[in-house]
C-alpha cells in the first residue's frame, strides 16, 4: 500500500513509486518524498519495521502487564531494540530474565519470537510460572517440519547461526523426538561432512535465501537424497526483496536496527551487496550527514525489530535536511 504525506511546501510526498532506472521489478514502496525540483528523493521500504511476529509477541507482553496482580518478565529482552525494551520497562513495568529459573514463582513469563527450547516452558510451568508464549507461528513450524524430518529418518540439517535462539530451540526440538539436528553456517560445514544416505534441510527464518540455497546445494554431493524445506518466512523474503530494489535504485542506503539485530546485520548485507554505501544506525544521532553528499536517491529499510517511531523520526530528520533543502 501506498501512502502519501502532507509534506512542506518546498518537498512533495508523493503517492508515485520512485524513478527506476536500474530496475523494472515492482516493488511495494511505502513513502516516496521527493523535493520540489525532483533532484533528491527518499524512499523507505514498506517492510520497514517490526515483523509481525515480533508485534505479537509485544502485543502479548503489554496485554499480559494488564494485570498487575503479578509481575511479568520476558525471557530474555523482548527485542534487539533498547528503545523498545525501555518503553515496555517504563510505561508497563515489564522486565526481562535471562533464564526461567530467575522468575519468582507466580509470575507471567513472556516467550519471545525466537521461541525456546519446549523444556523451558515445561520446566517454568512446573515452576509455577504463567507462560505466555511469543513464540512466533512461523517459527514453531521450523520446529514440527525440522522434528517431521527426523521422524522419516533424515538426518537433519538446520541451515543458520548456531548461537541463535532460534536455532538453539530448534535443536532441542529435534532431540526430544530422538533425532539428531546439526546446524550449517557456511558452504564449508556441509562439504566437512561425511557421505550421508538422507539430508533433510530447514532454514533459519531470517536467512538469506542465496546464502542459504548454496549451503543447502553443498550437500547435493554428500548424500543419495536431500530434501529441503524452505523455512524462510515470508516476511523475510519481502524484505529481502526490497532491500535488493533498494540496492538497485538507491545510491545510499540506511539500515535502521541495533548492531545486535542479526536481521539488522543481514539486511545490511542484503542492501550494500551491489557495493551501495549502506549505513546501519540505531537511531538519529548515529546519522552523519555527510553520507549523504551529491546523493540523488536516499533507500531507508529497517530490521524487525526495529520500531515504526525510530522510523520516522529518522526520516524527518532526513527530510527536512535533504528534501526540504534541495
Ligand atoms: S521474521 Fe518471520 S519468523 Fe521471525 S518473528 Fe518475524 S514473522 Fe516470525
Amino acid at each position: 500500500m501506498t501512502k502519501t504525506d502532507d509534506g512542506p511546501a518546498r518537498a512533495q510526498a508523493t503517492s508515485k513509486a520512485a524513478p527506476r532506472n536500474r530496475s523494472t521489478r515492482e516493488v511495494p514502496i511505502s513513502e516516496v518524498f521527493h523535493s520540489a525540483d525532483g533532484s533528491v528523493v527518499i524512499e523507505v521500504a514498506e517492510s520497514a519495521g517490526y515483523c509481525w511476529g515480533v508485534e505479537r509477541a509485544i502485543d502479548l507482553a503489554v496485554e499480559a502487564s494488564a494485570d498487575d496482580s503479578r509481575p511479568v518478565f520476558t525471557h530474555g529482552e523482548l527485542i534487539h531494540n533498547s528503545y523498545t525494551v525501555g518503553k515496555l520497562a517504563q510505561e508497563h513495568g515489564i522486565t526481562h530474565v535471562d533464564d526461567h529459573t530467575a522468575a519468582p514463582e507466580g509470575s507471567a513469563l513472556v516467550i519471545r519470537a525466537h521461541g525456546v527450547p519446549p523444556a523451558v516452558k515445561r520446566e517454568a510451568k512446573d515452576a509455577g510460572l504463567q507462560v505466555i508464549d511469543g513464540t512466533c507461528p512461523l517459527v514453531d513450524i521450523i520446529h514440527r517440519k525440522a522434528v517431521g524430518l527426523a521422524k522419516e529418518g533424515y538426518d537433519v540439517f538446520i541451515v543458520g547461526q548456531a548461537e541463535h535462539p532460534e536455532i538453539i530451540g530448534i535443536m532441542a526440538s529435534v532431540a526430544e523426538a530422538g533425532g539428531n539436528a546439526r546446524v550449517l553456517e557456511s558452504v564449508a560445514d556441509a562439504e566437512a561432512l561425511p557421505p550421508l544416505k538422507k539430508a533433510g534441510v530447514v532454514i533459519q527464518s531470517t536467512l538469506i535465501a542465496k546464502k542459504a540455497g548454496l549451503i543447502a546445494a553443498a550437500l547435493v554431493p554428500k548424500s543419495r537424497e536431500v530434501k529441503v524445506v524452505n523455512t524462510i518466512c515470508h516476511v523475510t523474503t519481502e524484505r529481502q526483496e526490497e532491500a535488493d530494489h533498494l540496492a538497485e535504485t538507491a545510491d545510499v542506503i540506511l539500515v535502521v536496527g541495533s548492531q545486535h539485530s542479526s536481521n539488522s546485520r543481514k539486511l545490511k548485507e542484503v542492501c550494500g551487496a551491489g557495493g551501495v554505501p549502506t549505513y546501519q544506525v540505531e537511531g538519529v544521532e548515529d546519522i552523519d550527514l555527510g553520507w549523504f553528499a551529491g546523493k540523488k536517491h536516499v533507500g531507508i529499510h529497517a530490521g524487525a525489530s526495529t520500531p515504526r517511531e525510530i522510523i520516522q523520526v529518522i526520516v524527518a530528520h532526513l527530510r527536512e535536511r535533504l528534501v526540504q533543502a534541495a
